[in-house]
């Protein structure tokens, strides 16, 4: 199953269609009002709303304008990142192999679609292709076995980072760096693990990546996590309660601007493809904070 926000409202798309062409059942329409347009809302009735959602038949699918799709998770009650969770990235971040995950967050007014434009913020700003878990049932001290049950899918998303903000003043500010407004689009759709593996993908060895103007910057697999989504899962709610719709960034791979030589960052005009097998591709373009465009 896969599900989009399209133009503020939840959709259900219909599996036969591809990505360029995506069709889908509005979901308040199709169940007669049972489950809310509200995308954010879906996550606390998830496995009400997938069995229901096996039973729609996409006989009045309408075709979906992709300009108009919004983020899967718009308001989530909490938002996980994940720094230094791939080897290569920590290497190339000066950083050493973290033994626990290192969390922070994105404040949830930075979340926007997998499209449009997102304003540059004056520091040198950076790109992290990730795949993002989103948390269907919560709770608290999941065990491993069971993380994977407490996931309502899979969606990829950018967390889009000011280095300057970031470094300004040891100890790095991760999250202020990582939250200005449209720095963590998420989308196109959000994908269940079922769907991917019929789809022959296996959810723990997904490929993504990104590029920059057309040129791939980053190219990697889920597989080389240091902590995969069932042990992110696990970790995180050791500790904290987790809620239905909170959002997993899982970390990026190597290929960061900040890693090259001489270092890269986004500049007015850039284009940014992100893309993970399985779940689609995010395109986004950069604007200069006083552009009026
Ligand atoms: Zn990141």
């Amino acid at each position: 199953m896969r599900i989009t926000n399209h133009a503020g409202r939840l959709a259900l798309l219909d599996p036969v269609t591809g990505p360029d062409e995506p069709r889908g059942v509005d979901v308040e329409q199709a169940s007669g009002g049972r489950f809310a347009a509200d995308p954010q809302a879906v996550y606390a009735r998830w496995y009400e709303f997938r069995d229901w959602a096996a039973t729609v038949s996409f006989d009045d699918a309408a075709p979906l304008d992709a300009n108009t799709l919004g983020a899967v998770t718009p308001r989530p009650p909490q938002v996980f990142a994940v720094g230094l969770n791939y080897r290569d990235h920590a290497a190339e971040s000066g950083f050493d192999l973290p033994t626990e995950p290192l969390v922070f967050t994105k404040y949830a007014s930075a979340f926007t679609g997998p499209r449009g434009d997102i304003r540059l913020s004056p520091g040198d700003v950076d790109w992290e292709v990730e795949l993002v878990a989103v948390i269907a049932d919560g709770g608290r001290a999941i065990p491993v076995d069971k993380a994977w049950d407490h996931v309502a899918g899979l969606t990829l998303g950018q967390d889009i980072s000011d280095r300057v903000t970031q470094f300004a003043a040891p100890p790095a500010q991760f999250g202020m760096g990582k939250s200005y407004p449209g720095y963590a689009p998420v989308g196109p759709d959000l994908v269940t693990t079922d769907e991917l593996r019929a789809a022959g993908l296996d959810p723990d060895d997904l490929e993504l990546g990104c590029l920059v103007n057309g040129e791939s910057v980053q190219k990697s697999r889920t597989s080389a996590m240091i902590f995969p989504v069932a042990e992110l899962v696990a970790r995180l709610s050791a500790i904290v309660t987790l809620l239905p719709g909170d959002v997993v960034f899982t970390g990026t791979p190597s290929g960061i601007g900040a890693g090259m030589t001489p270092p890269r960052f986004l500049a007015d005009g850039d284009g940014l493809t992100t893309w993970c097998a399985g779940i689609g591709q995010m395109h986004h373009r950069f604007v200069a904070e006083e552009s009026s465009r």
